[in-house]
């Protein structure tokens, strides 16, 4: 920060849910922030209208088509544009001090590695990439003297928990799940869910594809591999319990059996303030928490049987060696295929499990060290999924 107290932040995916967001709570204290770099993916028109709101010094669309659009968008302003994925690491790597990670997917992985790299206070949205990078992302993060601020709410639930204890006093962290629309659903119907249905998300306003994510329950999967990395846990030390109000977002038990728990309104501007005044807090945008107004906070068990792709997660977290990058690609291919109408919603988990287990038949585990491993599993087990792809939509459940 500053001498003056004007903090630089860059927001990486800035016209997406957690990017509003964001903006938001940057707009609130203008006299706090200045905006170095915004970025979106094909959304010229939002992306130019938030870097003239914002003042912002450069500003980057991944698709490289549109630059000449961009650049017209932005005429008359000296703010600095580029385009292609080139210009979204650029704006990564700009010195902002604060920097939102919040790009949609794997796509994500080396803008956040940009921003890392620099030794810069990163705020992770994007889960998707850490759990594509894991094996390396935080031992990078440690040795460029990053600091990785966990903007996913459970993350951020348990970041804050676990103040309240030691490494070695601690004996697991439990993250909460809504259980998402098909929570009460029977497995045959959840099997034919429609993309309308599947988008029907009953606490949380998210981007389309977490969405789905939510409903398949491959989000909390992708979020116990989130939390074994960011915090260096077992999988036996992560646990997941549904809790459809989604008030409290993560645990943790430490050694005398005390649990410590974050809760709020289930608004992501809550833990992104957390994010951005770290280790100070700022006054946040959400609603307050009324909970004689909530009445009633209730548990129960994961159901693996209906939402296989968590068990999935933690399959993946014990074979190591790049399979939680698999879990993630295959499950990438699979929502886009869902969305695209090619395959049932019952069917995303079967092609995650079916590209997971022909990855482990090939003999194609290896360990991960750098980024450019990372993408070539990503990339290579996409191309598996793909071709995996016809035979599953064919099959009937
Ligand atoms: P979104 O789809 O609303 O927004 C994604 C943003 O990334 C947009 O700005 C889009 O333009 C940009 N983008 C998409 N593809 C890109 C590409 N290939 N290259 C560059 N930019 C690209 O998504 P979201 O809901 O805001 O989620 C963003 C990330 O945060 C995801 O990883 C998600 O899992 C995570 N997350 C979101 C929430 C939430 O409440 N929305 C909560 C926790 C974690
Ligand atoms: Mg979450």
């Amino acid at each position: 920060v500053a001498a003056s107290g004007v903090r630089s932040v860059s927001v990486l995916g800035a016209t997406g849910s957690i990017g509003d967001s964001t903006m938001d709570l940057l707009r609130a204290s203008p006299e706090r922030y200045q905006v170095e770099a915004l970025t979106a993916n094909t959304n010229v028109a939002g992306l130019a209208k938030l870097a003239k709101e914002f003042n912002a010094r450069f500003v980057a669309v991944a698709d490289p088509a549109r630059l000449s659009e961009l650049r017209a968008a932005l005429a008359g302003t000296d703010i600095a544009c580029g385009a292609g994925e080139g210009a979204i690491v650029e704006a990564a790597e700009r010195p902002a001090d604060w920097v939102m990670a919040a790009v949609a997917g794997a796509a994500g992985l080396k803008p956040a590695l940009a921003a890392v790299d620099r030794g810069a206070h990163v705020a992770l949205a994007n889960k998707e990439c850490l759990v594509c990078a894991g094996e390396f992302f935080m031992d990078r993060a440690a040795k460029a003297g990053a600091t990785i601020l966990p903007a996913d709410s459970e993350h951020n639930a348990l970041f804050q928990a676990l103040a309240s204890g030691n490494r070695d006093e601690l004996t697991k962290v439990i993250i909460t799940a809504s259980g998402g629309p098909f929570r009460t659903w029977a497995a045959a119907d959840i099997e034919q869910a429609t993309l309308a249905q599947a988008l029907k998300h009953p606490n949380w306003s998210m981007g389309q594809k977490i969405t789905i994510d939510s409903a398949s329950m491959m989000n909390k999967g992708l979020e116990v591999i989130e939390a074994s990395w960011l915090f260096a846990l077992s999988p036996d030390e992560i646990d997941v319990v549904v809790h459809p109000q989604s008030i409290i977002h993560g645990m943790v038990e430490f050694s005398d059996r005390s649990v410590v728990a974050q809760l709020g309104s289930p608004d992501m501007r809550t833990p992104i303030a957390h994010c951005l005044g770290w280790p100070d807090r700022i006054v946040g945008r959400a609603a307050p928490l009324d909970l004689a107004k909530i009445g009633t906070l209730t548990f129960e068990a994961p159901d693996y049987a209906r939402f296989p792709g968590l068990k999935l997660a933690y399959d993946a977290l014990r074979a190591g060696n790049g399979a939680t990058t698999v879990y993630n690609a295959a499950n990438e291919i699979a929502v886009a295929a869902f969305i695209a109408q090619r395959i049932r919603f019952g069917a995303i988990a079967r092609l995650v499990e079916e590209t997971m287990n022909s990855w482990i038949r090939a003999g194609n585990l290896a360990p991960l060290s750098c980024a450019d491993d990372a993408i070539a599993v990503d990339h290579n087990a996409r191309d598996m999924a793909a071709a995996l792809l016809p035979q599953i939509a064919a099959k009937a459940s």
